[in-house]
């Protein structure tokens, strides 16, 4: 299997947040009392992985909430993550941001130290809708991050954004995407709301407190959400991102989608070398006192077999405008698709729901609409 000539990525788990979002059921804690201990941890754990990966030519610092660190506790990162790993030139550095944290002097000191790219957590610019997530910003805050980042000289800016929201009009979501374009963001991702069960709204939910949209609403969502965005030049390169253009695609999450190696460091956080996957313990204080005694933090790994590459890999690149290279398929996967998938894939060409062309096997939009269910091929 060829797929570790693929240039790997590192990503870089900040477990803490200083509130809960009443939906997330993310691993974080909201306690910093442990943040010190867990850099040193987290310097140990790079250690241990020295020389086995490199060069990294993306770097994704996510969370958590990575913006709670102060610049000198980002510099010492990216100091040590220079000390232990080769980076490619011109690397991928990304920060994950709540706008709460985010002022001109904060992004300055971050953007010198190397940090080029800035996912900000917006999720809405409706006030009650932000309210009823429990975030930690305002649409106030949100509005002058965005602009500090820009005067701070940031170019690669993502704004995430959440709907499905209970109650929310379509009008309204709508609205929040036409002022996230006021912004000219390089990125924009789109999620639709999931709302974990032991969460605060979860529990809620269950009580019948609220409805959320049915699956012909959600849908509606998505269509409305697609079209708008490409109306407005984006690029829907996979079920929930858009890029202004191909350049400006998250490199570092698209090895997540063709099985390209990542080294995941932190509590929770989970990394790929050829058919092995493994992950490190969730809790933050287990994590630091394994690493304390030397040892590598891991709660488990798998060994994955030829089939479930397969499947994985079918049910990633269907998530993707790029889709699937055919030949590449066959090759790494050992699977002709065409051969032993050819009626179901005339079905769904049928249907509109995938296209074959130039060698590649990609979804439409309304195949991107139900993406998870086409893998079932
Ligand atoms: S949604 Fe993000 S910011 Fe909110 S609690 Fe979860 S990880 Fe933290």
């Amino acid at each position: 299997m060829c797929m570790n000539a693929k240039t790997p990525g590192l990503y870089i788990h900040v477990p803490f947040c200083l509130s809960k979002c009443s939906y997330c059921d993310f691993y974080s804690v909201s306690s910093i009392s442990m943040l010190p201990a867990f850099l040193e941890a987290l310097f140990k754990e790079m250690e241990l992985y020295r020389g086995r990966f490199e060069p990294f030519d993306t770097v994704y610092v996510g969370g958590g909430t990575p913006s709670i660190l102060n610049p000198g506790q980002v510099e010492a990162i990216l100091t040590r993550v220079l000390k232990n790993f080769q980076l490619a030139p011109n690397p991928e550095i990304t920060l994950e941001a709540n706008p709460a944290d985010l002022d001109r002097a904060y992004l300055e000191s971050i953007r010198a130290m190397g940090i080029n790219r800035l996912t900000i957590g917006v999720q809405s610019f409706d006030q009650a809708i932000l309210d009823f997530l429990g975030r930690r910003h305002s649409v106030n805050q949100a509005i002058s991050a965005i602009d500090a980042s820009y005067r701070a000289g940031f170019a690669n800016i993502g704004l995430d954004l959440i709907y499905g929201i209970p109650g929310q009009e379509m009008d309204a979501w709508l609205d929040t995407v036409r002022r996230a374009l006021t912004f000219e963001p390089a990125h924009l991702s789109c999620y639709q709301l999931t709302v974990g069960p032991d969460t605060p709204l979860g529990i809620r939910y269950q009580q019948g407190a609220f409805s959320l949209p049915d699956e012909n609403l959600q849908h509606e969502f998505f269509i409305k959400t697609a079209e708008m965005l490409e109306d407005a030049g984006y690029i829907h390169y996979e079920v929930s991102n858009f890029a202004r253009d191909m350049t400006l695609t998250s490199r570092h999450n698209q090895k997540y989608w063709d099985h390209t190696p990542y080294l995941g460091l932190g509590p929770s956080a989970h990394s790929f070398l050829a058919n092995q996957r493994w992950w490190n313990y969730r809790s933050v204080d287990r994590y630091i006192t394994v690493l304390k005694s030397g040892k590598p933090p891991l709660e488990a790994s798998e060994i994955l077999t030829m089939e479930q590459l397969q499947l994985e890999a079918l049910y990633l690149g269907l998530r993707t405008k790029k889709g699937i290279h055919l030949q590449d398929y066959a090759t790494h996967y050992r699977c002709d698709l065409l051969t032993q998938k050819g009626d179901r894939l005339t079905k769904l060409q049928d249907e509109g729901l995938i296209a074959i062309e130039d060698g590649y096997l990609y979804p439409t939009r309304a195949g991107l609409a139900m993406a998870d269910s086409l893998a079932l091929i």
